[in-house]
């Protein structure tokens, strides 16, 4: 996330940090730079409202005395680096360019090998991430006509960053386009750049166009200005984005998420009807995939399984302890509902079925006659090395397990997934056709070569 020419730019940051919570939920930051080169930044684990508060945004805000400033934020979702304080972002760091700081969305597939060419030149690292990597190119590259073009073509994997510098502001997208990154533009003068289009909404910033794979858009005095650092290639955008990732308000890769989940639900129950009285959401995520699923069968959409919504996201909670405490405290069935009833549930992905099974459980116990679930994405198989933290592939509930075998595990009377050829259909539009997306956790294809194994602790002090 970054603001650029705007007053109280911490402020805006802070509030578009929260409406971009869902991305990440183990910590948050955001840093500011006066004219002068003096970098501040505040940077805590935990959630957005709970890392700042009035007195630490003014004081960030301070460094402008009311002047537009500019600003960048981040909410961390760890997919190199443990989830603790070293790790957190932005990263700032002071070269011969001057005093950076920079946020990143996505996972840097050859970071171990570029960490320890750098460890070789003599390089010191802070913190167990793939993003420090960023910052030590680029101090490195002071040589280099263009610094920031030159440390990007040395990355490989999915990357959106975000730069502050105290004249500009850089925005950076791989050449894949895995991750999101919209440009914005406040009515009155200010930019601001942002992963989805939802944190525009927020701050009352209008959108104005993606930043493109393989572009830097630059921000400063002078106005926007583009560059390329690498040629085009077929783009690969996140399917999962779309699944489940973004916020449905948003528009990622041109399309509205709530339409595109909507139309995944529709199209699982073309491919997979089944007979029963009603249809149910597995809240939150499964919710649009459910009001398709039940437009199309003709099915009552009922909501039979209620989320206490003042607990977190539970894929994304990063130990498997917590996940389960969260799962108990945030679902409870309304027994009325699925008594001596044929339940559809609807759910956009299984990744290791800990939520479900319990879930299916709670729904039997209230009396529900079947079970059929339907998943509207195709059965996750390998990992992800572009931003999103799939367990290892033995924890993964569709490894070697037919979908009978799932079913059983679930305690469910049938299971059926979304066909990998339906969803590209569904995310298809004629700007951005299915071939531009990833789907590489479901197919095992990967649009690029992976260096060897890669684990989330790569990067771990002593490897
Ligand atoms: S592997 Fe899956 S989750 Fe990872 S970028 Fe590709 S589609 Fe997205």
């Amino acid at each position: 996330m970054a603001v650029w020419g705007a007053p109280q730019p911490a402020h805006i940051t802070f509030h578009a940090l929260y409406s971009l919570q869902h991305r990440g939920q183990e910590s948050a930051g955001i840093a500011v730079c006066g004219r002068d080169g003096k970098m501040e930044r505040h940077a805590a684990m935990g959630l957005v409202p709970n890392v700042f508060d009035a007195e630490t945004l003014d004081a960030l805000d301070a460094v402008y005395d009311s002047a537009p400033g500019s600003a960048i934020g981040h909410n961390r979702y760890s997919t190199t680096g443990s989830s603790e304080q070293e790790n957190t972002q932005p990263f700032v760091g002071y070269t011969a360019g001057g005093a950076v700081a920079l946020a990143h969305n996505g996972n840097i597939v050859n970071a171990k090998r570029l960490r320890h060419e750098l460890e070789g030149d003599g390089r010191v690292f802070t913190s167990t991430t793939d993003t420090e990597v960023v910052l030590q190119l680029l101090a490195r590259a002071n040589t280099e006509p263009d610094a920031l073009a030159w440390t990007l073509s040395q990355l490989e994997g999915a990357f959106s960053l975000v730069f502050l510098f105290s004249d500009r502001v850089e925005l950076a997208r791989d050449p894949y386009g895995w991750r999101p990154l919209v440009l914005g533009r406040f009515p009155d003068g200010g930019w601001v750049g942002a992963s989805e289009t939802v944190a525009l909404d927020a701050i009352g910033a209008e959108f104005v166009r993606e930043v493109e794979p393989g572009e830097i858009v630059t921000i400063d005095d002078s106005g926007l200005a583009s560059r390329r650092f690498d040629e085009p290639v077929t783009p690969a955008h996140c399917v999962f984005e779309h699944v489940y990732f973004a916020s449905p308000a948003s528009r990622v890769f041109g399309s509205t998420v709530q339409l595109v989940r909507e139309r995944l639900g529709e199209r699982i129950a073309e491919e997979n009807p089944v007979d029963a009285d009603l249809v149910t959401p597995m809240p939150d995520s499964g919710r649009s995939a459910a009001t398709g699923y039940a437009r199309v069968s003709g099915l009552p959409y009922r909501e039979a399984i209620i989320p206490n919504r003042y607990v977190g996201r539970t894929f994304i909670k990063p130990t498997t302890g917590e996940r389960a405490a969260a799962v108990r405290l945030k679902l409870n069935v309304v027994a009325e509902i699925v008594e001596g009833q044929r339940i559809v549930v609807v759910d956009d992905s299984i990744v290791r079925g800990t939520t479900t099974r319990l879930k299916m459980a709670q729904l039997r116990k209230a009396g529900a006659k079947e079970i059929h679930l339907r998943i509207s994405c195709p059965p996750i198989h390998h990992p992800c090395y572009f931003g999103v933290d799939f367990p290892d592939r033995k924890e993964l509930i569709a490894t070697d397990r037919t979908t009978q075998e799932i079913a059983a595990l679930l305690g469910v009377d049938s299971v059926a997934y979304l066909s990998i050829e339906g969803l590209h259909e569904v995310v298809g539009t004629p700007e951005v056709p299915g071939d531009h997306y990833c789907d590489a956790c479901f197919s095992g294809r990967y649009p690029i070569t992976i260096e060897g194994e890669l684990r989330k602790d790569a990067l771990t002090k002593h490897c």
